[in-house]
């Protein structure tokens, strides 16, 4: 039985790989040497990895549609073998407290970020052997009650459920789920926030400022390698959920 991860290259896939937090992860295991398919739904995706490098590849491909999933984990098998690391990462917030969220946004959250995943992991596994390792990224209000994200809070808060429950069914086949969770981050998802809320968000910060992309993709990098770690739930958000 192999207890480690398999010798180098590792191949990862790194869904919402085309920005943020998908594509500074993609970026930071490509530098390590790793190849790494980047999955998202827009068309730049192919571009994104032809700058990312040589060992990148962008595959155009919806979360909420199993069976593009399925398709994509194919023709990676086939080109790579096997798939070693996988990074649920493609998110969507809709915000909205509980009487305003309009339906429609409730059920695109929750399918983009809790059955996504759910898809995700389902066309990866057969391809996924022992040492394999799955890292979801939650977030602190799937933890942490905050005003108008009961579809995101409640999106997260399930993928933490999944990785638990996915962290004792597949430790028997040696690979490993965990849950890195960011607190507040630049990226597009987040660059809406007026001057204001943002000014108002970094006085709950304890470090007083948001995280980068790198400073994520560095953990997830760490997660995903560590071998004796399953189930964990790894917060990177500056203090946040310690003083909320
Ligand atoms: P982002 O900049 O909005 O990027 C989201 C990525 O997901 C894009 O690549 C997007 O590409 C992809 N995506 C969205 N819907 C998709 C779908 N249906 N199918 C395939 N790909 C899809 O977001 P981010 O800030 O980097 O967030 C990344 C993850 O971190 C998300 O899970 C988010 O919930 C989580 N998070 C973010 C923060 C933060 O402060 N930024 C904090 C906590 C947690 P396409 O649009 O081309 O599909």
């Amino acid at each position: 039985m192999r207890k480690s991860l398999p010798p180098k290259p590792r191949s990862w896939v790194v869904t919402g790989g085309s920005r943020g937090f998908g594509r500074a992860i993609a970026e930071h295991a490509a530098a390590k040497g790793d190849r790494v398919a980047i999955l998202a739904r827009n068309g730049n995706v192919e571009a994104v990895a032809r700058e990312i490098g040589d060992t990148v590849v962008g595959i155009r491909a919806d979360i909420t549609r199993p069976d593009e999933l399925r398709a994509a984990a194919e023709r990676l098998a086939a080109d790579w073998g096997h798939i070693d690391v996988l990074v649920n990462n493609a998110g969507l917030h809709r915000g909205g407290l509980v009487d305003q969220i309009a339906e429609e946004d409730w059920q695109a959250v929750l399918s983009t970020n809790l059955s996504g995943p759910f898809g995700m992991i389902r066309a990866v596994l057969p391809h996924m052997g022992a040492g394999g390792s799955i890292v979801n990224v939650g977030a602190v209000v799937g933890f942490r009650g905050f005003p108008g994200d009961s579809a995101y809070g409640a999106s997260k808060a399930g993928l933490a459920g999944l990785t638990q429950v996915l962290a004792v069914e597949l430790a028997r086949r040696q690979i490993r789920v965990n849950l890195v969770v960011p607190g507040f981050v630049s990226t597009e998802m987040t660059a809406g926030i007026d001057e204001k809320a943002r000014k108002k968000l970094h006085q709950r910060i304890p470090m007083r400022r948001e995280g980068r992309p790198e400073e994520i993709a560095e953990v997830v990098w760490w997660v995903a390698g560590s071998t004796y770690m399953t189930g964990s739930v790894i917060t990177t958000d500056g203090g946040l959920s310690c003083a909320l």
